[in-house]
């Protein structure tokens, strides 16, 4: 059983119809009010496009930021609806309203061609409870629903599970269905050797997931800050290094399994802690990390090592930052992982990038184009990798083996 997706229903189905789509415009916004990377948005392009071209009237709805059931201005979707025009080429109307019936009334009022954006989902008390009385107000916005937030989908929401339960049909939209196809091939790889590399700042985030894939992989591939509480656990010295002391049992744990599956780096670049400087950084042995200095990313014999697998793998994930890829000088060991992916990618091999600053680092390194998937989930992503399921894909109509 697979959840259904738009492909699925019937194009004439969906002439006239009224199509509540959740989708994540949880995009990152600037002081002023503008859209610093309309990513989301652009991910949500195909589903809107296909609804529109069969006659459909769709009606959006996301949430933006925390903020906590109540009305929060600066976390508005209004800014959203004048990019999401330009970007569509379609008309947008924008309302500061959400489950109310002047909202409904809205919906009702759409003309074909034209998309409905309605206000922030956590503006309403009820949305992170999934308060079946709200999910209830969410569903006359629409005929039908469409679920095309895949970031959204590990959570129990009312905009996302509660309505998907009284809505039919209740479908994935297209973002949601290219992510699983990519994430189904992860969970059951066709070629091998299937090699997974690891790091960003947290092992803690990011246990199940290491522990599913030491299993599944043939190779885990361990840098960033993560591999410091490795290296601790391991029995050397990290000096100012960000460890995660709690972590260290589940890391010796890791490292003492009979697999040997795990590569730790072998060198790092290094740097005063308060105020790492690229210019100021050095070179060493993992067994040789200075007591005043830090570990900012993967050192020049390490990323070469971990490029040499990738370039060997026939399937390939990666989740989380070599280094503090942020600070120019430091994000030589991301760069170069990315660029593994992509020559792997060339070479016929499937990859996958997942996880929020994963993406925007391989972005930044300007080869997202040059890998066969770049996920727009972070936890949605891991959560469905480590579980093999999601409680707003649960929700969804299913169908056949
Ligand atoms: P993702 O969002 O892709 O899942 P994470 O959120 O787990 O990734 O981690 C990304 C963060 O980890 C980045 O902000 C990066 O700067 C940080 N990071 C990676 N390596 C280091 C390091 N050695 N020291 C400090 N921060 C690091
Ligand atoms: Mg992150």
């Amino acid at each position: 059983m697979r959840p259904k997706t738009l492909r699925d229903l019937d194009p004439a189905e969906l002439r006239g119809k009224r199509v509540l789509v959740r989708v994540d415009y949880n995009v990152p916004m600037d002081e002023d009010g503008t859209v610093r990377d309309a990513n989301r948005i652009e991910a949500s392009l195909p589903t809107l496009r296909y609804l529109l071209e069969h006659g459909a009237r769709p009606v959006l709805v996301s949430h933006l930021g925390r903020p906590k059931g109540e009305v929060v201005p600066r976390y508005s979707l209004a800014p959203l609806a004048p990019v999401l025009e330009r970007l569509l080429g379609a008309p947008v109307q924008f309302m500061a309203e959400t489950d109310t019936d002047a909202a409904v009334e809205a919906t009702r009022q759409l003309e074909e061609g034209d998309v409905l954006l309605l206000e922030n989902t956590r503006f309403l008390p009820g949305e992170t409870a999934n308060d079946p009385e709200l999910s209830r107000r969410l569903a006359r916005l629409g005929d039908l629903f469409v679920n095309d937030a895949f970031g959204s989908t590990h959570r129990e929401h009312s905009s996302v599970v509660g309505v998907a339960d009284l809505l039919s049909p209740a479908v994935a939209g297209f973002l949601v269905e290219s992510e699983l196809m990519a994430f189904a091939e992860l969970r059951n790889p066709r070629e091998r050797p299937f090699v997974v590399a690891f790091g960003g700042a947290k092992i803690s985030d990011k246990i199940p997931l290491i522990e599913a894939f030491l299993d599944r992989a043939d190779a885990v591939l361990i840098g960033g800050a993560m591999a410091n509480t490795f290296i601790r656990a391991s029995g050397l010295g990290t000096g100012a290094s960000l460890v995660e002391e709690d972590a260290l049992d589940v890391a010796a744990g890791f490292l003492a399994r009979p697999e040997h599956r795990l590569s730790l780096p072998t060198d790092v670049v290094v740097a005063d802690a308060g105020e790492p400087d690229a210019a100021l950084s050095s070179i060493v042995a993992v067994d040789s990390i200075p007591a005043d200095r830090a570990a900012f990313d993967i050192g020049p014999r390490t990323r070469e090592t971990f490029a040499h697998a990738i370039g060997e793998s026939r399937t390939f994930f990666w989740n989380g930052p070599m280094g503090l890829f942020e600070v120019p000088g430091f994000d030589s060991g991301t760069v170069r992982m990315a660029r593994a992916a992509a020559e792997a990618t060339a070479e016929g091999a499937f990859t996958v990038v997942g996880g929020g600053d994963s993406a925007s680092a391989i972005r930044q390194a300007g080869l997202a184009g040059a890998v066969s998937h770049v996920s727009t989930g972070g936890g949605a992503a891991l959560e469905y990798l480590a579980k093999g399921s999601l409680p707003g894909l649960d929700a969804l109509d299913r169908i056949g083996i």
